[in-house]
């Protein structure tokens, strides 16, 4: 992950041609009927937070239903990971922390990604291989598709989209500056030798250290697999 990357990728996201994203919405015309389908493990592995999807969380809830986000970005040559943000916990079968008797229980403070899901930008390469815009989350296999959308409509959707994509881009180029910054500080380096000794380790049930980055600071969490899945 290089800064300069991520830079280009915000402004790929925010010079995407509106027009061609909303045709993709018409396209793809999804309503959500409610199935709770994206809330499980069938479709999602966990939940990513932006830091005010966090913030709104904790107000509302505290933060028993926070946990590191998975897959750790890095980890340093002491054994400490770093990861970009919290996610929402799972529950032992996998499924969404909040997802309850066939629905979600904290409908109102919903995550953006639920709020834009399945409208997320992805980029693929297509059979030239150049990079494009796709949205490619489970279609067809959940919800309602092929329904008309209005333009109104359209042009929320296309805003919470490019507003989530380039947040969560931001959110990673922060998180780059701080650790490339903690690192030279603290005199530490990027280890992927530690990273995989480390996680044998956490699979076997030990103990880790995770720093959460988190409102431009790293907030210190140990976590086992039993912890981390309380329920
Ligand atoms: S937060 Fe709610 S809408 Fe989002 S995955 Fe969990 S249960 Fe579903």
């Amino acid at each position: 992950m290089k800064a300069a990357d991520i830079e280009k990728e915000i402004k790929n996201i925010s010079s995407f041609c509106d027009e061609d994203y909303i045709k993709i919405i018409r396209e793809v015309g999804f309503v959500c009927d409610l199935c709770g389908k994206c809330c499980t493990s069938e479709f999602n592995d966990h939940v990513f937070l932006l830091d005010d999807d966090a913030q709104k969380i904790i107000e509302c809830t505290g933060r028993e239903f926070l946990r590191p986000a998975p897959y750790f970005d890095l980890c340093d040559n002491l054994g400490r990971f770093y990861v970009m943000g919290y996610a929402l916990k799972t529950k032992p079968n996998g499924d969404c922390i909040f997802f309850r008797n066939g629905r979600c229980e904290h409908y109102e403070i919903r995550p953006r990604i639920c709020r834009i899901y399945p409208y997320m930008l992805h980029r693929e390469p297509d059979d030239l291989g150049n990079f494009e815009f796709r949205q490619i989350s489970g279609l067809d296999l959940h919800g309602l598709y092929h329904n008309e959308i209005s333009e109104e409509s359209c042009k929320v959707i296309l805003k919470s989209v490019k507003e989530y994509e380039s947040g969560f881009q931001r959110q990673k180029l922060e998180f780059i500056r701080e650790i490339g910054r903690y690192f030279k500080e603290n005199n530490l380096r990027n280890s992927q030798q530690m990273y995989d000794r480390m996680m044998r380790e956490y699979n076997k049930g030990k103990a880790i250290e995770v720093n959460i980055f988190f409102l431009g600071n790293f907030e210190k969490e140990i976590i086992s697999k039993q912890i981390n899945n309380p329920e």
